[in-house]
């Protein structure tokens, strides 16, 4: 399920190959996908135009031809640039002038595509959180503290934080050795310290290896997310639980 990491990437794509090209057409194969946006409206807004940037709040993508395009990936959504044949889960698709496509695929269509004047007033009105890489220690701490609740919950609240799914919230909390259902309440100054370099770090790491899971350190979480595996960091036994209603798994020994 993409996270923000998987979306710094698909921007990152979308930038290397969709911007500065005419668009000549705008074919929407599933209506399913689009947002508060018809049809009509979404094609006959960005035909003839072309992106000019893209930019990245959290687990969501704009891009800017006039109007901003937003995309938001769900459960399967990814894109493909490519001349050719479309792809099988294509669900709206983005005809450049010079032949090639975009296109944005999605198989199970619990992404959404649609328009916005845009970002920060998108940002406002679906009361989406800071994206984490944009946060100061200071800003995260102000953040956490009216709040109750469990740690892992809020980390995965898009409007505490932007960006953080069920996968790297696990990660976070892992490498910053705290319990995922840990009172925000009772966290020291130094645990929150924790969890924002973890954060932090985990987010760029990930990113620089662009987001394939394989590549990432073998200390990482992620590979031993296995209900009795042995922790990579203390040799402790990895548990699995349901917090708030999403698969966790935590080390049982070196997470308080
Ligand atoms: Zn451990």
């Amino acid at each position: 399920m993409p996270e923000l990491p998987e979306v710094e990437i698909y921007c990152r794509y979308f930038a290397a190959h969709a911007l500065q090209q005419k668009i000549e057409r705008v074919r929407v194969l599933d209506e399913r996908i689009l947002g508060d946006i018809r049809k009509q409206k979404l094609t006959s807004a960005l035909r003839g135009r072309e992106f000019a940037r893209v930019r990245r709040h959290g687990k969501h993508l704009f891009a800017q031809a006039d109007v901003w395009l937003h995309l938001h990936f769900g459960m399967t959504g990814d894109l493909a640039y490519y001349r050719g044949d479309d792809p099988r889960f294509a669900r709206v698709i983005f005809d450049f002038e010079n032949g090639a496509h975009l296109a944005f695929e999605d198989m199970r269509l619990f992404g959404v595509v649609d328009l916005t004047p845009d970002p920060d007033t998108y940002i406002a009105e679906h009361r989406l959180g800071p994206d984490p890489l944009e946060l100061t220690l200071r800003r995260f701490r102000e953040l956490l503290s009216p709040r109750r609740g469990a740690i892992k919950s809020l980390l995965m609240s898009q409007d505490v934080i932007a960006g953080i799914g069920n996968l790297y919230a696990d990660e976070i909390l892992f490498q910053a050795s705290i319990h995922p259902r840990r009172a925000v309440g009772r966290l020291t100054a130094e645990e929150v310290k924790n969890i924002f370099t973890a954060m932090r770090r985990i987010l760029r790491e990930v990113i620089a290896r662009k987001a394939v899971y394989a590549s990432y350190p073998p200390r990482y979480l992620i590979h031993h997310r296995e209900e009795g595996t042995r922790c990579p960091r203390c040799g402790g036994t990895i548990k699995r639980s349901v917090v708030f209603g999403r698969t966790t798994y935590f080390c049982g020994k070196h997470q308080v």
